[in-house]
């Protein structure tokens, strides 16, 4: 054959084989989706040549109704799909059929584990396209032009790790997938199978599925003769889905399952979603959103790459993915469609970045998201649980983001705290609200390097004491974002290693009269304490606040609290100069003891370590931990040797 020459072979690249095994493995359970896969890729490949040819119409080929066809071979064990989309040149199909673009994936699959329950929940992650066709096919031929070429290009791969590549002539624009099927999964050529497949997966694609016309009646029984001869006439298609995009469509008339079939197509993602909400907005704007909540965290949710953003059209046509514009950043996780009646079909990313309308749409559909957010957390509290746990920590970035909806958002996170004994975050402000003491007038929360270090800190003995509750923090974000929440429902939060118990109201006043009584006697220990420690702290206090600890740290309101203090220190940055207040409890038999110390070094040594338990307490790491370390041996030794 003339387009056989140049045949070349080339490996898949090495992740590709490692997907294709994973893949074959783990989804074996669920063979069918190969047709999920490729008619998605199909409708894709059409839509972006809808979009080229509004410039190029010729790109068309006097061919413009786009369509998917999918026919078989019963004998043979073949299935072909064949589409007029766009096509693929020949770097296109080295790149797209043979490595794995997207980034990071790569990467991520060399981390998979190799456990198979766990991993073919992972695939889900990232989608398993093309290369699914391995699960049912021993072999895959792949012919495919791209609109306005002339060569086209044949494909080959047995799915082992290489592929063949060769020039070749095909009329039609676009490309043919034709699978070779194993021998355990020839049940898939069959016309039944095929169509109930499409409808259960693909109906909601919004470009006709054609299938081969069946000629009688009823399908054509197993066993049953041929009629005569095949009548030697030009085969007829029928469509059998109903291509119509599908957020068009009127809501009632939409099961579940076909939005559930729409998010995969549009999110590449193998589960379920959490939940979506389904808008038609007619009137000063004219749009179409279908906003979908994912039910896991994707692996790169922090990476700055991660494909973020909605699917963009404009009167169905269309227009991009990842339109980043309709989003704020702390819902980068949510997919779906935006359809826009107003803008113009030539919209580009830059215009769509100054567009005013684009603004009004990014925030109705922000609005959209927390209002359904808040929908879930009423409605299905584990559910809201389960979104929490993926998504928290984004929707943390939320307060800083976005100021007119601080209130809302700030409505939706949850903490740990006092009142639950347990390290999920799952309770809300509201919740803490409802259970503020009758003259209790502030929100407490307490910032803390782990869940448990928040649990244990001195600061919380008071409270405890009084049976007031706190909320515990101690995810990396959390003393960020309460940088820009400063109340919620009229109530100011309160940092309580910034709290002056003074100023709080928290004691009654026999505690305010011992509180002076103490600070009295206390006097002459304070004093020699902000001696020893004035290059430490900037103040010394006897306090009520302690009922077990013998000292603890308290920062001025302006102060960067631990957490920021640790980050910055670990990025290498030089912290600005603050010392915090030492309260120290005089009750506590360590405090008595350093009371009675009359030898001038001991004390300081003593003193000191003090302050560098207080500050171990708190999670704060020690400028210099060994000679902390050698303090407190010269103390030990000193004890032991008095016993
Ligand atoms: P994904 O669809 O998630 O990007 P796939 O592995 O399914 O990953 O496909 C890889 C790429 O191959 C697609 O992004 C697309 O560029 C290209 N491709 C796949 N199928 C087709 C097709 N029928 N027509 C044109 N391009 C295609």
């Amino acid at each position: 054959m003339v387009e056989t020459v140049k045949k070349e072979t080339h490996g898949f690249q090495a992740e590709v084989k490692q997907l294709l095994h994973l893949m074959i493995h783990s989804l074996y359970s669920n063979k069918e989706i190969f047709l999920r896969e490729l008619i998605s890729n199909a409708s894709d490949a059409a839509d972006k040549l809808r979009f080229l040819a509004l410039d190029k119409p010729e790109l068309m080929e006097n061919d413009p109704e786009l369509r998917i066809r999918v026919t078989f071979d019963e004998e043979k064990g073949t299935i072909s799909i064949a589409d007029n989309g766009i096509g693929m040149t020949r770097d296109e199909v080295m790149e797209n059929l043979g490595t794995i673009a997207k980034s990071g994936t790569a990467n991520f699959i060399q981390n998979m584990s190799g456990d198979q329950k766990q991993d073919s929940q992972l695939i889900g992650q990232f989608g398993v396209g093309f290369y699914s066709v391995f699960i049912v096919a021993e072999s895959v031929d792949v012919y495919t032009r791209k609109a306005g070429e002339s060569e086209a290009v044949h494909w080959f791969s047995q799915g082992e790790g290489e592929f063949e590549i060769e020039a070749t002539q095909k009329e039609e624009r676009g490309t043919e997938i034709v699978l070779k099927l194993r021998e355990d999964s020839k049940e898939f050529a069959s016309d039944f199978k095929l169509r109930s497949i499409i409808g259960k997966y693909s109906d909601h694609i919004a470009l006709p599925i054609e299938m081969l016309k069946v000629e009688h009646e009823e399908p054509a029984a197993e066993g049953e003769d041929k009629p005569e001869a095949k009548e030697e006439k030009a085969p007829e298609f029928e469509k059998v889905n109903q291509a119509t995009a599908l957020w068009t469509r009127s809501k009632n008339e939409i099961k579940d399952e076909d939005y559930q079939e729409f998010y995969k197509h549009i999110s590449h993602d193998y589960e379920e979603p959490l939940d979506w909400v389904h808008n038609k907005v007619e009137g000063k704007l004219d749009y179409t959103s279908l906003l979908y909540i994912p039910k896991r965290a994707p692996y790169d949710l922090y990476n700055r790459e991660m494909p973020k953003g909605l699917k963009l059209y404009v009167q169905r046509v269309f227009i991009m993915d990842e339109a980043e514009q309709f989003l704020p950043l702390y819902l980068r996780f949510i997919k779906g469609v935006i359809d826009s009646n107003d803008l113009s079909l030539n919209v580009s990313r830059e215009i769509l970045q100054k567009d005013r309308q684009v603004e009004s749409m990014k925030s109705a559909v922000t609005k959209r998201v927390l209002d359904l957010l808040g929908k879930i957390a009423e409605n299905d509290k584990e559910k809201y649980q389960s979104f929490w746990e993926a998504f928290g920590s984004v929707l943390k970035e939320g307060p800083a983001e976005d100021f007119s909806n601080r209130e809302k958002i700030a409505g939706l996170l949850r903490f740990t705290s006092t009142h639950e004994n347990s390290d999920k975050q799952t309770v809300s402000l509201a919740d803490y609200v409802s259970r503020m003491k009758e003259d209790q007038t502030k929100i407490y929360y307490l910032i803390g390097e782990s869940y448990n270090a928040a649990k244990n800190s001195p600061h919380l003995e008071i409270f405890r004491k009084k049976g007031i509750e706190v909320l515990l923090m101690s995810d990396r974000i959390d003393e960020w974002m309460m940088n820009y929440l400063h109340e919620f429902n009229g109530k100011h939060m309160q940092n309580l290693s910034k709290t002056n118990l003074e100023e709080e109201n928290l004691l009654d006043e026999e505690e305010k009269k011992q509180q002076e009584a103490v600070a009295e006697e206390s006097k002459d220990l304070i004093e020699r304490l902000k001696k020893s420690l004035e290059n430490e702290v900037s103040e010394v206090k006897a306090t009520q606040r302690l009922t077990e600890s013998p000292a603890c740290l308290v920062l001025n309101s302006f102060d960067m609290g631990i957490q920021m203090r640790e980050i910055m220190k670990a990025a290498g940055q030089a912290l600005p100069d603050s010392k915090p207040i030492l309260e120290i409890n005089p009750n506590h038999p360590l405090i008595e003891q350093l009371e009675k110390e009359d030898q001038e070094d001991r004390f300081k040594d003593f003193a000191l370590v003090i302050f560098e338990q207080a500050t171990l307490a708190e999670g704060g790491s020690l400028s210099d931990p060994a000679d902390y370390v050698r303090r407190m041996n010269k103390l030990l030794l000193e004890l032991s040797s008095k016993s």
